[in-house]
């Protein structure tokens, strides 16, 4: 065994899958399921496939290449929206793609034409969260153009993001403007539009509050799908599972030392200027896993009593003290991973990976 491991429990995040895509069935809502959180590696895109995901979704052009060379089969989304340098990539590797770039569009028309390839786009509209998007007062003079794509060049509908670059959050009021949007270019272009993707997790949490207006018909899920958890509001899925991974570690020394360091104090690994309580002499132990395989920040410890006391490149330190079971070098301490933890996680290669 190398350590540290994230393992992953493949057979609960296929559940989780099953019940989402039955619950936002329920409310009309198809899914695409977002494998960047986990690197798209394809035992996660293998998951989504057995929970009956068509859609395999992710930001990273490389990422929708690796899955496929994996033969995993179905239609692929690329949720960045695309560098003007990998338009013709994503013509010709992805299915569909979220645009906010009037001139990538028409490039896009143009590669559509030369290549007589299918391939749909999601018109982004900004609704406040100030990452990708039209900004809603441009669109009225992007309908000419966008009267005149290619063929080939299909809009699927319009979308919008939330919770993520500025923590804007969903809301009845902004996607009912995004509806209003939706219809307007269905007007302004004369045709029928199948898409309004409502933005992710965090507008699942609006779903299952029966907050959603009604013409909200898709959503993008990745981490109610992987964790079970909304990092948006922290809002509680009790129908899912919540331990879908775990990080483990090794502990390579177990001593009582002193809470309060020795000498004159200056800067942590970090740059900071660490604050310490005096608690007296307690039991500590090195874990061998520090900021440079994962962010320690999302850690919550597994094991009782096991408390998180800093961390350095490659060292994370634990009082132990209250622990029931008396630890010793090699035994392994176990943590589950937050979003940004398991993102940080999968994309680090000095964390093992194992599906069980
Ligand atoms: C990452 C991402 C998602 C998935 O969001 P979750 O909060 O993980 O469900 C959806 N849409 C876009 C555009 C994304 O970048």
């Amino acid at each position: 065994m190398r350590y540290p491991i994230l393992k992953i429990y493949t057979e609960k995040i296929v559940e989780n899958g099953q019940i989402l895509i039955k619950e936002c069935a329920k409310n009309g809502i198809s899914l695409w399921a977002v494998t960047k959180g986990m690197s798209a590696h394809p035992e996660i895109a293998l998951a989504f496939k057995k929970a009956g995901f068509q859609i395999l979704a992710d930001s990273r052009i490389s990422n929708i290449v690796k899955m496929k060379e994996a033969g995993i089969q179905g239609e692929y989304a690329l949720i960045r929206i695309p560098m003007p340098s990998e338009i013709e990539d994503t013509v010709m590797l992805c299915d569909y793609s979220l645009v906010s770039e009037l001139d990538s569009v028409l490039e896009m028309s143009r590669i559509c034409d030369k290549l007589k390839k299918n391939h749909k786009i999601v018109i982004m509209i900004d609704m406040g969260d100030l990452r990708e998007g039209f900004w809603p007062t441009e669109l009225e003079s992007s309908y000419e153009k966008l009267k005149n794509i290619s063929p080939y060049l299909h809009i699927a509908g319009v979308g919008a993001n939330f919770a993520c670059a500025s923590g804007a959050l969903p809301r009845r009021d902004n996607l009912a403007s995004l509806l209003g949007y939706y219809k307007e270019l269905e007007n302004k272009l004369n045709c029928h539009f199948e898409l309004v993707s409502g933005g992710g997790t965090c507008t699942l949490v609006q779903m299952i509050r029966g907050n959603i207006p009604e013409g909200i018909n898709s959503l993008r899920l990745g981490e109610s799908i992987l964790l079970g958890t909304d990092s948006s509001e922290n809002f509680p899925f009790t129908m899912l599972s919540q331990d879908t991974m775990e990080i483990v570690a090794e502990l390579c020394e177990v001593r009582v030392k002193p809470t309060l360091p020795i000498g004159e104090i200056g800067m942590d690994f970090s740059g900071n200027v660490p604050i310490f309580l005096d608690r007296g002499n307690r039991l500590r132990g090195v874990l061998a896993i520090g900021k440079q395989d994962i962010r320690i920040e999302g850690l919550v410890p597994l094991d009782e009593g096991v408390e998180i006391i800093t961390a350095s490149s490659d060292h994370l330190l634990v009082d132990l003290e209250d622990c029931p079971k008396k630890y010793k070098a090699g035994d392994t301490l176990r943590f589950r991973p937050d979003y940004p933890a398991m993102l940080s996680a999968s994309t680090s290669s000095y964390v093992q990976k194992i599906f069980c």
